[in-house]
């Protein structure tokens, strides 16, 4: 039994810094663990307030005489405060690290909100009146107007923020558009009173297939199964028709739901449709709001005046009253797991939240992760497809060129041949064009350009990459090897690291073809909050015939003139030195091959590369997930990676060089003495991909193990080291796990 107990108080969360003190009277020692509420005196005059154990020990460093009791245990609420705790609670056990960081990751911070933050746009005057003024303005000066009115055409109201965030409009068009007497610009306090509801304004007819999707989940559901669903359906098939549909089921019973898209498909097209159908009950949550937005957001939906909510993995923390379903959309998107500690992964924090609250867990993708696949094919998920494009579109036709030829042919230009003349086609028809290259998990990989020979680890089976020591690192084992001078396939001189970046596309791009209008975007061109919308909306407005970038151009836009998409150097995601090359990189070509030709005009996708043959780029180009899966996870249990085997990494960071390796260097030396042989499998430790970072230095350990539970018990041996290093004035070197790591350390 534990003597003393940090309590953090009444949930005061600008307070969560600092957990207090209380001694436990014996009579509650028996009744009191992390995650409890009690009563404590706290304050002036010793006022009696609720608060929640975090911790407890038997030593504090406080002079024992200035303690005080904790003075009863509350009866168990199932408050939202509870509920939040358990939530806290087991984010710390299943990802590490501590409560505090846990409670912080769950809650947002209290702030009050300023009254400026919200404010909606009203549309005046009526459809038809609208649709007038549209015609008569000038499409090319008057672009942003257009967009505005337009959207006001699917719905009468809209918040300011998106307005001017995800549609680029500026202060000055909404103060033309107000004096012409077309909006009104109202702050939302006004009506922000509970009140009818808005929904069901405008509904779309689902198609056959899409309307038994929705059927068959509902049923699954309403007949007691439990599990969570895969909705696998290519791009364009319509699932977010089918999600809508399952939405208003749920909030036609009074529960509410919440809706995973990753940020960067957040745009102003998919936010429409849910404002357009479900009105002023949905608040979408994203990384610009405010703390004062976001908190304020947390209360409405607490006090039930939302039914919606859409946002990026946090929204996943909203406190409904009832949630009936959670909905994760894109499931595969590298986005959802969290690279902060708690370094959590949404889809397991959503599957713990829908079997707590009851809901529905609906994860969507046309390119699922090869987790949920696996879990659907044991029967632990329920799949469900949507096997055709709505309306009938085509998938585009896709060409693999074969960049070893190009070689021979001497073209050592990044375009091929094919490329080359379809851009000029498309220059001449004044169609857009968009190319990318997938710089996924930093380049660094040596290739031969002659027979696309890749250096990989003979132990781990990723690439490896050129150092600053002139030899091939691995960077989950450690696995040095000389750089080769010639290809040992084929003898070929031509191998070296492969390089391509956006800027020196752009510079070709442009001295090829000097009349035409190019758009970037990469890190480079995106460093303000706003600069990524305003790139999309310039090149959605005509404004540019090709746009140029990394992969960030690919994922959840629809232009409809674009059609043709480019991926230039599909290597560069194949040979990431990480066991998810394969699988990123087809969910990227399969993804980009399904963006050209979403409107009336059929789309054309050409994919580069040195490996022609690689099965991610032959499934990719014909769209064949399940060609692709089998392939891909023979690869994993062959050398022994998840989804069939957890993984584990420890990551190691220290400003000293020495110290952080001394400590992984212990660190692995104690698991493999204290755990019995043959349970786990440690490699490394070695310096991370990324060794260095601001001055931090980087080293990793991977662990791997067939359950979970091994890896735990192998995190708890690192964690107790840390405490004890910690405690002897250690402090130099901190620990990060990462369990399943999905980004690149
Ligand atoms: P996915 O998310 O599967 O890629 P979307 O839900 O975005 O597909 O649908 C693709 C396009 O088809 C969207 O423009 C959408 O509005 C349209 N669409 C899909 N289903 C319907 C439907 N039943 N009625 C009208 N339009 C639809
Ligand atoms: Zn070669
Ligand atoms: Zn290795």
């Amino acid at each position: 039994m534990k003597k003393y107990a940090s309590v953090i108080v009444d949930i005061a969360l600008e307070k969560l810094d600092h957990p207090f003190s209380y001694r436990i009277p014996e009579e509650l020692q028996a009744q009191i663990e992390e995650g409890t509420e009690v009563m404590i005196p706290f304050g002036k005059g010793d006022k009696a307030r609720s608060g929640f154990v975090v911790a407890l020990s038997d030593r504090v460093d406080f002079p024992e005489e200035k303690l005080k009791d904790i003075l009863s245990v509350k009866e168990r609420s199932v408050g939202i405060e509870s509920r939040t705790m358990q939530l806290a609670i087991w984010m710390r056990k299943s990802y590490g690290g501590t409560l505090i960081t846990a409670m912080r990751t769950v809650l947002p911070v209290r702030k009050k909100i300023r009254e400026k933050e919200y404010r909606s746009i009203l549309r005046e005057v009526g459809a038809e009146r609208l649709t007038q003024e549209i015609q008569h303005l000038n499409p090319l000066r008057h672009a942003a107007r257009i967009r505005l009115y337009r959207a006001l055409l699917e719905a009468e109201r809209l918040p300011e923020s998106m307005v001017k965030e995800k549609l680029q409009i500026s202060g000055a068009v909404l103060a033309t558009a107000k004096k012409d007497g077309i909006i009104r610009i109202e702050s939302e306090r006004l009506y922000r009173a509970p009140r009818a509801r808005e929904g069901g304004r405008k509904e779309t007819e689902l198609n056959e297939e899409q309307r038994q999707a929705a059927e068959r989940i509902r049923m699954a559901r309403a007949g007691g199964d439990r599990r969570p669903v895969l909705l696998y359906g290519i791009t364009g098939s319509g699932k977010t028709e089918v999600y809508m549909e399952l939405i208003a089921g749920v909030v036609a019973e009074g529960k509410q739901a919440i809706v995973l898209i990753p940020e960067i498909a957040l745009t102003f097209q998919t936010l429409m449709r849910f404002y357009a159908r479900f009105g002023d009950r949905v608040a979408v949550m994203h990384s610009r709001l405010s703390d004062g937005e976001r908190y304020d957001q947390y209360e409405r939906a607490l006090k039930g005046e939302l039914d919606i909510v859409i946002g990026p993995r946090s929204a996943l923390f909203t406190p409904f009253p009832s949630t009936g379903i959670i909905i994760i959309d894109e499931e595969h998107e590298g986005s959802y797991k969290s690279e902060k500690m708690p370094k959590y992964h949404a889809r397991e924090v959503a599957e713990y939240l829908a079997e707590r609250d009851g809901a529905q867990l609906i994860l969507g993708s046309a390119t699922p992760s090869l987790e949920s696949w696996y879990k659907a094919q044991k029967g632990e998920y329920i799949l469900q497809s949507l096997t055709a494009r709505y309306g009938g579109a085509k998938l585009p036709e896709v060409h693999i060129v074969d960049m070893r030829e190009e070689l021979k042919a001497g073209n050592r230009s990044f375009f091929s041949r094919a490329l080359l003349s379809r851009i000029t086609e498309r220059i001449t028809r004044g169609e857009q064009s968009m190319l990318f290259i997938n710089r996924r998990g930093v380049a660094g990989f040596v290739s031969c350009r002659s027979c696309g020979y890749v250096a990989t680890c003979p132990h781990c089976s990723v690439s490896m990459t050129e150092h600053r020591d002139g030899m091939l690192h691995c960077h989950y084992c450690g696995t040095k090897l000389p750089m080769p001078k010639r290809c040992p396939e084929c003898g070929s001189a031509y191998i070296a690291g492969f390089r391509a970046g956006t800027e020196r596309i752009e510079e070709e791009l442009k001295s090829r073809y000097p009349a035409v209008r190019v758009l970037r975007m990469d890190a480079d061109t995106t460093k303000n909050k706003e600069d990524y919308e305003r790139i999309l909306s310039a090149f959605a407005d005509g404004e540019a015939d090709i746009l140029v970038g990394t992969q960030m151009i690919v994922k959840g836009h629809d232009f409809p003139n674009v059609t043709l998409v480019g991926a230039l150097a599909a290597d560069m995601s194949l040979n990431a030195s990480d066991f998810h090359a394969a699988e990123r990189s087809f969910q990227l070509l399969a993804q980009a091959a399904g963006r050209a030709g979403r409107g009336i005009r059929p789309g054309e996708t050409v994919i580069q590369t040195y490996q022609p043959e690689h099965y991610a780029v032959c499934a990719a180009a014909k769209q064949d997930y399940p060609a692709f899966y089998d392939q891909e996870i023979a690869f994993r249990e062959l050398a022994e990676y998840p989804p069939l085997w957890s993984m584990l990494a420890l990551q190691y960071y220290s400003g000293d060089e020495r110290a952080c390796t001394e400590r992984a260097a212990q660190a692995a030396q104690r698991i493999r003495e204290c755990m019995e042989d043959g349970a786990l499998e440690l490699i490394g430790p070695a310096p991370a991909l990324i060794g260095k970072l601001k001055d931090v230095f980087r080293v990793g350990i991977y662990l791997k193990a067939k359950e979970k539970s091994i890896l735990r018990r192998a995190a708890g041996l690192a964690e107790g080291l840390q405490e004890e290093k910690a405690a002897a004035g250690g402090r130099e070197v901190s620990l990060q796990l990462d369990y399943d790591p999905v980004n690149t350390f």
